[in-house]
């Protein structure tokens, strides 16, 4: 069955010492929580990775890459490999965030390639995408949703699914304050994992956990995460405060 999960993702937010305060706090904070079925998943920059591991280490804490190169190695100036991730003791990359896809032009075509590459490395994906707001306006926001899974995830077999973890972003949710509905929220992953059925099977789409991320905060999180098929979140703004994350992860 499958599990939930709530994902602080850092963005270009915390040096080096606020990273290791952050995961400190929330390691002493959920030292006696009895977390069940829920993950509780923090993605510091590249150039914390290693100092989180590391403090996450005797903890329910995992931690995840924010991005990944889709080649093993090479004349790339500035990026990071999938090994490089694996030797600081990364499991888990996020792939297709809107802000890689909105800033750095990261396309489909190349996100299908990252998604293989990260599999072949046996890292877990967090797989991110969602409409923007002129596409839900005009009605196409399933349509848009589904052209993005089918294009980077729909070559896949069944087995490497369980793997992926998906995570529907609506982008003018994204830092604006805005939330999806919890009924908009439940109505879109009601969606996917009904496209995820039609694709492979129930078996595969019942296992698959999918998150919501988008202006997620304690006084909003219950609600959404209550609705059937959200699996959890994927969190911003407030995965960088302890006491606001530990809400969240209560929340669940
Ligand atoms: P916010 O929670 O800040 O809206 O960000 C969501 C997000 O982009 C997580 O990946």
């Amino acid at each position: 069955m499958r599990k939930n999960i709530v994902a602080g993702n850092w963005k270009m937010n915390n040096d080096l010492s606020e990273s290791k305060k952050l995961v400190k706090g929330i390691k002493k904070a959920i030292k006696k929580k009895e977390l069940k079925n829920t993950r509780v998943i923090v993605s510091p920059t590249y150039v914390s990775l290693n100092a989180v591991v590391k403090k996450a280490k005797k903890s329910a804490i995992e931690v995840a890459a924010q991005n990944m190169h889709q080649a093993d190695s090479g004349a790339y100036t500035g990026e990071i490999s999938a090994d490089m991730l694996k030797s600081v003791g990364v499991k888990i990359v996020i792939l297709g965030h809107s802000e890689r896809r909105e800033y750095f032009g990261e396309t489909d075509a190349l996100l299908a390639e990252k998604v293989d590459q990260a599999l072949k490395n046996k890292l877990e994906i967090i797989f991110c995408f969602g409409e923007k707001l002129e596409d839900r306006k005009n009605d196409n926001h399933f349509k848009v949703v589904e052209s993005q899974i089918k294009n980077a995830l729909f070559h896949l077999e069944a087995k490497p699914w369980k793997n992926i973890v998906l995570a529907y972003e609506p982008v003018w949710a994204i830092g604006t304050g805005e939330t999806a509905s919890p009924e908009q929220a439940q109505e879109m992953h009601a969606f996917i994992r009904n496209l995820v059925t039609n694709k492979y099977d129930a078996k595969v789409a019942d296992n698959v956990s999918i998150l919501y991320g988008g202006s997620v905060k304690p006084a909003n999180a219950k609600e959404i995460f209550s609705k059937q098929d959200v699996d959890g979140g994927l969190i911003g703004g407030a995965a960088l405060k302890t006491e606001d994350f530990v809400a969240l992860i209560d929340a669940i």
